[in-house]
């Protein structure tokens, strides 16, 4: 039997038809460094979405499927080509760009863009790059900016402004099938290629309601969300979309991403919420605390992107800012969990615990774990196997050109269509998800897993250790065993063997898990977006290149 109910594409046009409409009046706000901020409302952030997208039709002749990228930072005009590009059929292709000239060579390539929108601020970037990307027909600046750089090169450069100022505020927008792609935007590819995700309108429709539930962020139209987190990282973790769906206000804060700026700008515009991975928030606080300012509007705090330390979260509580620790990753749109606490622990002292985890599942996303056997673990809280999900809004494949079958590696997809995250940790039987590693991280020791994110914390809390970074090695009884290599304050003394019985006491951990392999390094080398990047030192150890002390 069917059902009596109307069939209506879920669409990132409804979306925005929507908020221009019903949400007319709210702000989006771009920080300028100095002087006035632009503002613009919903309406007018609308209408010239409906003239960048005429233009982009009739003046460049972006049809069908095309890919148009953004390399721009979080301002109005990135919004307005969030909702153009999609909007008229084509496909938004956030380009990170803090990645590596090549990489982003490679990735544009990879896509085939044939418009790149770029701020003026960032053609340097774009410049040099701009003859090895064959396909790109059309470059076009959005504010000021020496556009000397592109000329010469085979596109066409046009300047944001000149090019929609005369173009009609109407569009006559296509029939779309919620299927189709609507944006998308390339895992940062610390192994491998980089590897496209694409989003379908469907899938950032149904991701904005639940960015919207209660349970999640749960803002309205009397908020304003600073939303530090780039545009180019899983599209500002779907906030765009899903606060224009509720009109909450937007604080964008354009390329002034660092804590005086961010300090200033919450003083002076009082957002009431915002979000951002930890390091920019422990920026923040240094700088609040050098010099104190008035961020009291600031009640609510997303954090997501890596693990909230503990002592972040206690620092933001006393400052009235209370965080919500967030997981997810490019391939689930990203929103996979949030972390609000369930009744019956509000206010007692097993809340803080919870929060500290990375969260709930909501109803649409399905979570398993799976054991280093490939066995299903249960929900105990105790058991850690690597987290597979499903969901309307979680990546079934990555993309692989437009006429070829999308890719399904092994290891990222199960023979079910789950993704594998690549992520390890518990699940507690009411759905509360802690991590305790990454599974390419994980030290597979005699058929147990150890963590090493947790050697690594403990290691960090001697006062004698500045930074800490333990990872695999092979070994001939084990299989693996953990290295430890340490960075030591300056002027420490603190020996292996000490450090050793450190971790040993008061049962921080276990016997078998403690490492025999020691080394002190300058300091633990970083990926483009600041996380560990253990493949160095699982490459330097390889090489003979660490001097190990094995006790
Ligand atoms: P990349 O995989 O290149 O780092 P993503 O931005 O997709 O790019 O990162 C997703 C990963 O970030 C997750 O798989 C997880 O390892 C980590 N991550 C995200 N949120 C959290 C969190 N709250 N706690 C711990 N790790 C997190």
């Amino acid at each position: 039997m069917f059902s009596t109910m109307q069939d209506v594409p879920l669409t990132v046009t409804r979306i925005l038809n929507h908020g221009m409409r019903l949400h007319g009046s709210s702000h989006l706000t771009t920080w300028r460094g100095g002087g006035e901020p632009q503002r613009r409302s919903f309406a007018e952030v609308g209408c010239r979405a409906f003239q960048l997208a005429n233009a982009l039709r009739d003046e460049l002749g972006v049809q069908g499927a095309d890919r148009v990228a953004t390399l721009m930072w979080n301002n109005a005009e990135h919004v307005e080509a969030y909702f153009a590009i999609p909007a008229m059929g084509a496909v938004l292709h956030t380009l990170n760009l803090r990645l590596p000239a090549e990489q982003l060579a490679w990735i544009v390539n990879h896509a085939a863009d044939r418009v790149i929108i770029v701020d003026g601020s960032l053609i340097p970037l774009l410049a040099p790059l701009l003859p090895h990307l064959k396909t790109v027909e059309h470059v076009v600046v959005s504010g000021p900016g020496d556009r000397s750089p592109l000329e010469g090169a085979h596109a066409r450069v046009h300047d944001y402004e000149e090019l929609i100022a005369d173009c009609p505020t109407t569009f006559d927008w296509p029939e779309i099938d919620e299927r189709q792609a609507a944006a998308m935007c390339y895992t940062s590819g610390t192994t491998g290629d980089p590897k496209g995700v694409v989003y379908s309108h469907r899938s950032i429709y149904l991701h904005s309601m639940q960015v919207n539930m209660t349970q999640s962020m749960g803002l309205t139209d009397q908020d304003t969300t600073l939303i530090v987190v780039p545009q180019f990282h899983v599209n500002a973790w779907g906030l765009p979309h899903a606060l224009f769906m509720t009109g909450v206000n937007m604080l964008m804060p354009d390329r002034f991403l660092q804590p005086a700026p961010l300090a200033e700008m919450i003083e002076a515009e009082r957002p009431t919420h915002a979000a951002a991975v930890p390091t920019i928030w422990q920026g923040l606080l240094a700088e609040l605390t050098a010099k104190p300012r008035d961020v009291s509007s600031l009640t609510q705090v997303t954090i997501g992107g890596s693990a909230c330390p503990p002592a972040l979260m206690e620092a933001f509580d006393k400052l009235g800012m209370r965080v919500c620790h967030a997981w997810g990753m490019t391939e689930t749109s990203p929103l996979g969990t949030v972390s609000r606490p369930p009744a019956e622990v509000v206010g007692t002292e097993r809340e803080f615990a919870y929060r500290l985890t990375q969260g709930r599942f909501p109803a649409s996303v399905e979570a398993r774990l799976t054991g280093p056997g490939g066995e299903r673990l249960p929900w105990d809280g105790e058991s850690a196997g690597e987290l597979e999900v499903r969901g309307p809004w979680i990546a079934g494949a990555y993309y692989n050109g437009p006429d070829r079958e999308p890719l399904r590696p092994a290891d990222k997809f199960s023979e079910d269509g789950w993704l594998k995250t690549g992520d390890v940790g518990t699940i507690s039987a009411d759905g509360f998800l802690t991590l305790t590693d990454r599974a390419k991280d994980v030290i597979k020791s005699g058929g147990e897993w150890i963590s090493s994110v947790e050697l690594e914390n403990a290691l960090m809390s001697h006062p004698d250790v500045a930074e800490a970074a333990v990872v695999a090695v092979p070994d001939d009884k084990w299989g693996e065993r953990p290295l430890a290599t340490v960075v030591l304050k300056d002027g420490s003394t603190a020996d292996f063997e000490t450090l050793r019985t450190f971790l040993a006491a008061e049962g921080k951990i276990a016997k078998w898990q403690l490492p025999e392999r020691w080394t002190v390094i300058e300091s633990v080398p970083k990926t483009s977006v600041g996380k560990f990047d253990k493949k160095v030192l699982r490459r330097r150890y390889a090489d003979g290149d660490l001097d190990v002390t094995r006790l």
